[in-house]
């Protein structure tokens, strides 16, 4: 199946330019699994493709092992040493395997992708804790498939996760947010990366830093604050894009969120009336016991935000990260 477009990141994106994301095939409900038969994931189909672009691919497939096909495991052989073999046939594909997922990663390299989703479990595709055999041993969930190895060695700043993680409510959210920050980050690097423009992107992203790493965000900062002339702005992006992927990979917790929302409902409490006030006091105050999802005090600190024309606030991609038809804000 080729990659199939069927819409835009609506707000999320500025550019208007599609949100690409690479897939395991299987993932998409195409009947590329060894035994012929799919792994369709109903969050990836039913909700994600209406803003999605997908990049679809099998690399068991694609290197050639047809459809159906004997299974293929990871095998350790020595300390250290872990070998992709096929057990019916005692064929080795290691080499194989490595060989086209370098090259096909730098193809991938070039598809504009903004995120990367992968099967889990899989001796090609899983991301992590993936079985390791050994002889005369109960298999180890130590591994990565070998071809998610090489993407992610390859492409460290891609938001990357497996659909196993992706139906924990907050890591799916997260991923998310880093996918639709990726597209405004190569949106950015498209119009040509300058000083101005990266600090322009640190002040958009401030908020959605804040609430993964307060520490993170100030040494991004710092990054961006403190670099010479001497320092070129290519140089200077790679350094922020480095930390950037950083604090971003980690999902907030409600006590960071809490503190984001605080801090920024501080710039609209003034112009509020007590009324107004004590209900989004209370909208936070209850998200943080649970009692509430993020969206209920976001939407409110949206709302006066609009009223009181706070641009500092609507510009913030903390209110804004994703399509709102999504709904991943209803579930954290
Ligand atoms: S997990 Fe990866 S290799 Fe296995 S069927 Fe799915 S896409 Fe193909």
């Amino acid at each position: 199946m080729s990659a199939r477009n069927v819409g835009n990141a609506g707000t999320a994106s500025t550019s208007g330019k599609s949100i690409r994301i690479g897939i395991s095939s299987c993932l998409l409900g195409q009947r590329v699994r060894y035994d012929g038969g799919h792994k369709r994931d109903r969050f990836v189909t039913d909700v994600l493709e209406t803003f999605v672009e997908w990049v679809p691919l099998c690399p068991e497939v694609e290197l050639g092992l047809g459809i159906p096909r004997p299974t293929i495991r990871l095998e350790r052989v020595a300390e250290g040493t872990t070998r992709l073999v096929m057990p019916s046939t005692g064929e080795d594909l290691t080499s194989r395997m490595k060989a086209w997922a370098e090259e096909r990663v730098e193809v991938l390299s070039a598809l504009d992708l903004c995120g990367y989703i992968l099967k889990k479990d899989s001796p090609s595709c899983g991301m992590e804790r993936v079985n390791i055999y050994r002889l005369n041993q109960a298999p180890a969930r130590a591994g990565s498939g070998m071809f998610a190895e090489v993407l992610l060695r390859k492409a460290p700043d891609l938001p990357v996760e497996e659909e196993g993680r992706l139906k924990d409510p907050r890591l799916r959210e997260n991923f998310v947010v880093r996918v639709f920050a990726m597209r405004r980050w190569k949106d950015m690097e498209a119009l040509g990366v300058t000083r101005a423009r990266l600090l322009e992107f640190h002040a958009r992203h401030k908020y959605l830093c804040m609430a993964r790493n307060q520490a993170g965000a100030r040494r991004l900062e710092r990054v961006l604050g403190s670099a010479g002339t001497a320092v070129s702005d290519a140089a200077l992006a790679r350094a922020y894009m480095y930390g950037f992927t950083a604090v971003m990979g980690r999902p907030p917790s409600t006590r960071s969120h809490t503190n984001v929302l605080q801090h920024m409902a501080g710039y609209v409490s003034d112009d509020l009336d007590p009324a107004d006030r004590s209900e989004l006091t209370a909208a936070i105050h209850e998200y943080r016991s649970g009692l509430l999802p993020l969206i209920v005090p976001l939407t409110l600190l949206r709302h006066h935000a609009r009223r009181q024309d706070r641009t500092c606030l609507l510009e913030q991609a903390y209110l804004f990260p994703h399509p709102h038809e999504l709904m991943l804000l209803n579930h954290v």
